[in-house]
């Protein structure tokens, strides 16, 4: 590589043919895109569908089928072996649409959050995908950004990069946009330069693209990544284990029934047939794959209702959460502020009804001057809203256009905010030689820097007793729910080369408070409703004023009569162990640090709770991390926070947590109901199996019979109960306990007894048919097994009356149900039926079948109306 460090910027221009300004043009980023690829890492090479399908003979019961159908070729039993393969080879490919659909969603996953880089071209800033950004192109970064390519910085304000991944160094690097003139020396000391995948903690910069893609430091040491496709939940890791269990326990069944049957002097190769049918059908291994898809069915619907799953074992944890630590601004309320009251010179103004004067010019020109944000051509509002609120408040109300004072007070140098200080700084010419610093901020903290204050024009000393007085104004403000800023200046006569917080922002002039109102969302206070029916805990976490965020917190019914509110100053007081306590009567945090994030997921997990936490700067990011479920905003977050989080939500609205959280006890609701239907028809089928052996019966079930059964039952209305609605009362249940039984809540017994009833009206109906012949005795049997089955999808769908929920309220069971009882008639009327061992049966015969099949879901109708589940 070049030594770009050691070039000047028109070195590089001139190199990488490209103009810091207006940086490329459209056309050139385009040619180079086609030239020089993506700005991607590449990727290890994906599975093809073909190998997905081969991959599904690793199974060892598939195995085992597989030399069942060989063995019986030889015994020339042709049919039955063509029978087996074919079973085989449609679960194999059901299995593979499965997995390939799964994955298919949880890429379109990956794609949705890729990150964006702000990119200048043809003079205009843009937001492009990072992957497509080239070398020459003009890159702003800002605090929070995971730096997309790596690139030779032109501008660098305060920049301080976090560059641990790529050089093992956790103090952020403080980086410069002068050249450095060594020409050998490491990655980290080359302090003009950005590398791909380190991160910006503080400041701003701008740079120009050096190397995309696999030539960038991080491609060189990185290599080619894991793809993360087999992530898996910790409800499928239980399953698995779930399964190994049921399928040892099947295995031994099957083994007994072989040896029974063989001490009965059966033909032993029927019975190896059909224990190994029995083994086949009985082991759930449809299960994980059924799981993968509902849950990806399930990160599909949260990405329509605006929630991003970044983890898969989120959507599981999800369900189960039982506190939401959600941020207030922008989350709670609308992030649209305006400015309503003025205080300054001891004059309250109310914007809408008060005369607006010179003195109030003098506030409102200083705090626009002290702001980023600018109104564009179109009248739109750019930058953080409630500095978009002063520079309107600047046009709106004194006629003022923020680039004309910019133009005559330009700004020179900058302290950035922080929500640890809760203010920031800027500094402008005032004279040739006269400087100003303009300071805003939380009034508490600015007041605490304040030495003065400016009244009737005069400089004052400001004295204890008006700096309560002044607080107290505050809080009044703070009581109508207004976010108020304050104002404070000082005129200097140089500049530090090192711009310091600690030395610049004090002995400063207040001139005045600014109060905003920002409503809260529409929806936000139904939501927390929800919540609080749902046994889910809703807690605001603000940088803001204790009052003003109480103001807010009781209106959208988070503060109630008992509840506290506690500053951030108060937790630094209270103890872990006292935090532990108190924590459960805590609803708002006021004036909080990120830092006081970590403290208060901490505490909640100690009472065993289940915390979502909301998050956006970079500061977030370890309590997202820390949370059981981290939510990063999709709007207003950084990358950083993206990155930590398990889930973004692309409205950053708090609805949308509590629809994310409906979602996943759906999707653990439904999983359940998948669980419990398979098992249940697994038993039954062992259920006639063991009964017909150990009373010597003739075989209920060819072993084909056993095999169609499992393929018909496992595939479509299991997938069916992935697309449940959510129950009615879903969000009227308290949360799920951590580590709760899968059986919890009446599968226990509702499993064994469904199961029992399955096996008995499949043998009651055999019995029947053998008063005419074993093959109508066979037929009977082998509907009714698979008929009632079918009902049972129908009975699991709910612990209350299938009448209560409605029949026709999943379309795709009822599609499931057609397609499936269609394909058993034609199995049974036409002449395939011979090649099944099957007879036509009369009318007659079907009459008992229907009643039959229906006999279990009546019975389970009976006993949910006795147990009052109407
Ligand atoms: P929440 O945590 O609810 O989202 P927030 O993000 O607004 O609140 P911070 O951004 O940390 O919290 O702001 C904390 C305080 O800092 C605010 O109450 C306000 O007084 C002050 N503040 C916010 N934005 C600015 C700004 N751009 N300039 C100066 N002060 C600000």
């Amino acid at each position: 590589m070049k030594r770009y460090w050691n070039m000047d910027v028109e070195e590089i221009k001139k190199e990488l043919e490209t103009d810091d300004k207006n940086g490329l043009t459209q056309e050139q980023a385009n040619e180079r895109l086609f030239k020089y690829g993506k700005n991607v890492l590449k990727e290890k090479k994906k599975k093809s569908i073909f190998s997905l399908f081969i991959e599904q003979f690793k199974d060892y019961m598939v195995l085992i089928l597989i030399i069942a159908s060989i063995i019986s070729f030889f015994l020339g039993e042709t049919i039955d072996a063509s029978i087996i393969l074919v079973v085989v080879i449609l679960n194999a490919l059901l299995g593979t649409i499965q997995e390939n659909k799964a994955e298919k969603s949880l890429e379109a996953l990956k794609k949705l959050s890729q990150p964006l880089a702000k990119v200048v071209r043809d003079g205009k800033v843009m937001e492009v995908e990072a992957s497509s950004l080239v070398i020459g192109d003009v890159v702003l970064i800002e605090a929070g950004n995971i730096i997309p390519a790596d690139g030779r910085l032109v501008e660098a304000k305060n920049l301080k990069v976090d560059e641990s991944v790529l050089t093992g160094e956790s103090v952020p690097v403080d980086k410069v946009d002068t050249v450095i003139e060594n020409e050998n020396i490491p990655l980290g000391d080359r302090l003009n330069l950005v590398y791909m995948g380190t991160t910006v903690t503080y400041g701003r910069g701008k740079f120009i693209v050096i190397a995309t893609g696999m030539d960038t430091e991080m491609g060189k040491v990185a290599g080619l990544i894991e793809n993360e496709r087999n992530v898996k939940t910790p409800l499928q890791l239980k399953l698995e284990e779930l399964s190994k269990y049921l399928g040892t326990a099947a295995l031994v069944i099957s083994a007994i029934i072989f040896a029974i049957g063989v001490l009965q002097k059966r033909p032993a190769f029927d019975m190896f047939m059909t224990a190994v049918s029995l083994a086949v059908a009985a082991i759930p291994e449809g299960l994980p794959a059924i799981i993968t898809v509902t849950l990806a069915l399930g990160v599909q619907k949260m990405i329509k209702k605006n929630a991003i799953i970044r983890k898969l074992p989120a959507v599981e944890t999800l369900g189960s959460t039982s506190v939401i630590c959600s941020d207030k601004t922008g989350t709670l309320t609308q992030n649209k502020m305006t400015v309503v009251k003025l205080y300054i010179n001891d004059r309250k103004v109310n914007v809408k009804e008060d005369e607006v004067k010179q003195e109030d010019y003098f506030l409102l020109k200083n705090a626009a001057l002290c702001t980023d944000a600018f109104i564009d051509e179109e009248g739109k509002g750019i930058g953080d809203p409630t500095e978009v609120a002063i520079v309107a408040a600047l046009n709106d109300l004194i006629g003022l256009k923020k680039a004309d004072i910019e133009k005559e007070f330009p700004r020179i140098a900058e302290i950035t905010f922080d929500s640890d200080r809760k203010m920031m700084s800027t500094i402008h010419v005032m004279d040739k030689e006269d400087f100003r610093l303009i300071t805003k901020g939380a009034p508490d903290n600015i007041l605490k820097r304040c030495k003065y204050i400016l009244k009737d024009n005069k400089i004052l000393p400001l004295d204890e007793i008006e700096k309560n007085r002044l607080s107290s104004i505050n809080e009044e403000m703070g009581k109508e729910a207004l976010r108020v800023i304050a104002v404070a200046y000082k005129d200097i006569k140089e500049i530090p080369k090192n711009l310091n917080s600690d030395e610049m922002e004090k002995d400063l002039i207040f001139i005045g408070l600014i109060g905003m109102i920002d409503p809260p969302r529409l929806e936000a206070k139904h939501s927390v409703e929800i919540c609080k029916k749902a046994g889910i805990k809703p807690v605001m976490i603000t940088g803001d004023h204790k009052i003003t965020a109480s103001a807010i917190a009781r209106e959208l019914g988070i503060l109630e009569d008992n509840d506290e509110a506690v500053t951030g100053e108060d937790l630094d007081r209270i103890s872990d162990e006292e935090l532990k306590e108190r924590i459960k009567r805590i609803s708002v945090f006021a004036r909080v640090s990120p830092e006081h994030k970590m403290r208060i997921v901490k505490a909640w997990q100690k009472n065993g709770a289940v915390v979502a936490m909301t998050g956006d700067g970079v500061n977030d990011a370890p309590a997202l991390k820390q949370a059981d479920i981290g939510v990063a905003m999709g709007i207003t977050g950084t990358d950083v926070a993206k990155e930590a989080a398990d889930m973004v939500l692309t409205d950053d609205n708090f609805a949308t947590i509590v629809a994310a959280i409906k979602e996943g006890r759906t999707i653990f609701a439904n999983i359940k109901k998948a669980i419990h239907y398979l098992l249940t028809c697994n038993l039954g089928e062992i259920v006639v199996l063991f009964i017909a052996t150990i009373l010597g019966m003739p075989m209920p079930l060819k072993p084909i019979h056993i095999l169609w059964v499992n393929l018909i039952t496992d595939s479509l209305p299991a997938l069916a109960l992935g697309f449940e609605p959510p129950e009615n009362d879903i969000m009227e249940k308290k949360p799920r306990q951590k580590g709760e039984s899968i059986f919890a809540g009446g599968l226990a017994y509702r499993i064994p007894l469904e199961g029992m009833l399955i096996g008995l009206v499949t043998l009651i109906a055999f019995v029947i048919g053998l008063k005419q012949n074993i093959e109508t005795a066979r037929t009977m049997a082998f509907a009714v097994l698979t008929l009632s089955q079918l009902a049972q999808a129908l009975n699991v769908r709910s612990d209350k009356s299938l009448f209560k929920i409605g029949l026709f309220t999943n379309k795709y069971m009822i599609f499931a149900l057609i397609v499936a009882i269609l394909l058993q008639v034609i199995l049974i009327v036409t002449p395939i039926n011979t090649i099944f061992g099957l007879r036509n049966i009369n009318v007659y015969d079907w009459d008992i079948i229907i009643a039959m099949s229906v006999t279990p879901l009546l019975v389970m109708e009976v006993v949910k109306f006795f147990k009052k589940q109407y």
